[in-house]
């Protein structure tokens, strides 16, 4: 990504055995709910994992396979989809991507705090939620999904 600072912008998903326990735990979680973990929807988690931070559509597409053709879109759109059903992933509107979520159990109301700078996004629990609510109900709307966006600088890009 490109920076406008020039500090180390390193950020780092999981890896190794972190990573493995994750998809694991996350195997697990959809046999609960009777759902399955098929290779393609394992693969996209695992790179959101290992990423970390947001990856747009595009580069899942593209390191789908680690050598041979690219994925087919479909295929990951598809797996993107179950896995933002599933609580597993989120989109963030505003940076047009994708990022794994490790609080599930289901989809959840998220708000992200989001670097323009260094691209981290830290996802965090939403506030005023009930407020959001009681306005919406009062003005004859039923809320199904919210996520926040915010967008700012880190505190490492700050220094
Ligand atoms: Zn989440
Ligand atoms: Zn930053
Ligand atoms: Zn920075």
């Amino acid at each position: 990504m490109a920076a406008a600072c020039d500090h180390d912008h390193d950020i780092h998903g999981l890896e190794g055995r972190a990573l493995q326990a994750e998809l694991s735990v996350a195997e697990v979680r959809c046999a609960q709910e009777d759902q399955r973990l098929t290779a393609p929807r394992r693969r996209v988690l695992e790179l959101l994992l290992q990423h970390g931070q947001p990856m747009k559509a595009y580069d899942l597409i593209a390191s789908f396979t680690a050598d041979g053709p690219p994925a087919k879109p479909p295929t990951v759109y598809r797996a993107l989809d179950f896995l933002e059903k599933q609580g597993f992933a989120h989109r963030i509107e505003s940076l047009n991507a994708y990022v794994a979520c490790r609080r599930g159990p289901q989809s959840h109301a998220a708000a992200f705090l989001i670097c323009d700078c260094c691209g981290r996004s830290r996802e965090i629990e939403p506030v005023g939620l009930d407020a959001l609510d009681d306005i919406a109900t009062s003005a004859g709307y039923v809320v199904d999904a919210v996520t926040i966006e915010a967008h700012g600088r880190c505190g490492a890009c700050r220094a």
